[in-house]
């Protein structure tokens, strides 16, 4: 056991003196969970091959699944990668912020941080306390989600601690994440891109830069038993929580109402939506913000997963999103937390 020292950083005010601590913990090698726009990321000098073993050790994740490496400015890239004109346009329109570009790799990277391939995925954080711990930190520094593997990411520091306190050097508190789902990954090829993984920026907002944006089919689609995906994070199980979850693909009216039947024979709990509330009074559910509002949705999402364990249910159901906008992250988030059980009703 690591004894997890917290420091408490508020984005508005930050204290350059906990942050040069943290920023020292990663420079001599250690692990440091830090507070980004999407999610809470399990930090370490991606430069240092032992500290990027220690990220893998740390969250039980499969040495084969890539980290994504965060810069404080988009043209820090170069020191890392392979750059190209598509990518400084991508960043002009949407770094800093949640989204990550798969690029080929230079030696600098260590194979522990790539999984072993050649390319490796950069991200510039837009959160204010993020781009102080690498600026001082004065390298790049590689984090995945700040979760135990498998479980869903964590959007405070509550549920970073709950996963990984005992096991990392120190967690920064700084507050809820705003986006709460983690960044939209896409690989340039030539003039097009694939999104690899859907998040805050969305289709419609890649096609504003760039002409063809195709969706990889894994976004949506289980993997084929034998079919090896682009990004290897696409064949593992993820975001889940620990009682069975089921989508319910429906009418909205349907939805509660399946769900209060259901209640009379199972021990079951439903993630809502806030105009659901009246009817739903009393009952084990949890509200992630008004049916239109796919922000909220996406800022609770994670939290309402874990939340929904606390009830101790057998089975946890949710309402199926719509594939629009930043519908499609979400779809995407709880269609493999739910390893792709829909019901139709
Ligand atoms: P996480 O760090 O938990 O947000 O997961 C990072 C995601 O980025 C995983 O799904 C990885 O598979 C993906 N990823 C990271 N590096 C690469 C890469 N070089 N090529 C394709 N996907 C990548
Ligand atoms: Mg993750």
């Amino acid at each position: 056991m690591i004894d997890t020292e917290i420091f408490k950083i508020d984005p508005e005010n930050i204290n350059g003196s906990a942050v040069a601590r943290c920023a020292k913990i990663i420079k001599s090698g250690g692990l440091v969970a830090f507070p980004t726009e999407t999610v809470y990321g399990l930090g370490a000098d991606a430069t240092d091959k032992t500290a990027a073993k220690k990220i893998y050790a740390a969250k039980g994740r499969p040495s084969d699944n890539p980290l994504i490496i965060h810069v404080a400015r988009p043209e820090d890239a170069e020191r890392y990668a392979y750059t190209c004109e598509l990518y400084y346009r991508l960043a002009e329109a949407f770094m800093p912020g949640p989204l990550t570009v798969i690029l080929k790799k230079r030696d600098i990277v260590p194979d522990e941080v790539t999984g072993g391939l050649d390319s490796v995925a950069v991200r510039c954080p837009s959160h204010a306390v993020a781009r102080e711990l690498i600026k001082a930190a004065d390298v790049a520094i590689a984090a995945p989600s700040a979760n135990l593997s498998g479980s869903p990411s964590p959007t405070c520091a509550e549920h970073v601690a709950g996963d990984m306190s005992g096991r990392i050097d120190a967690i920064i508190d700084g507050g809820i994440c705003e986006i709460g789902l983690e960044s939209t990954i896409v690989k340039i090829d030539g003039e097009s891109v694939t999104m690899l993984r859907p998040g805050g920026i969305t289709v419609d907002a890649l096609r504003c830069v760039c002409e063809h944006v195709e969706i990889a089919s894994a976004v949506t689609e289980a993997l084929g038993e034998n079919e090896r995906p682009l990004s290897p994070g696409m064949k593992y199980r993820h975001y889940a929580p620990s009682a069975q979850l089921v989508l319910l693909d429906g009418k909205d009216s349907d939805v509660t109402e399946f769900f209060l039947n259901a209640q009379k024979n199972e021990n079951c709990a439903l993630i809502c939506y806030s105009e659901e509330l009246s009817v739903l009074d009393g009952r084990k559910v949890i509200d992630v913000g008004a049916r239109d509002d796919l922000a909220s949705q996406a800022q609770r999402l994670f939290g309402a997963l874990r939340e929904a364990d606390g009830f101790g249910a057998d089975v946890i159901y949710a309402h199926l999103p719509k594939q629009e906008g930043l519908g499609l992250a979400l779809y995407n988030r709880l269609i493999r937390a739910a390893a792709h059980t829909v019901k139709k009703i």
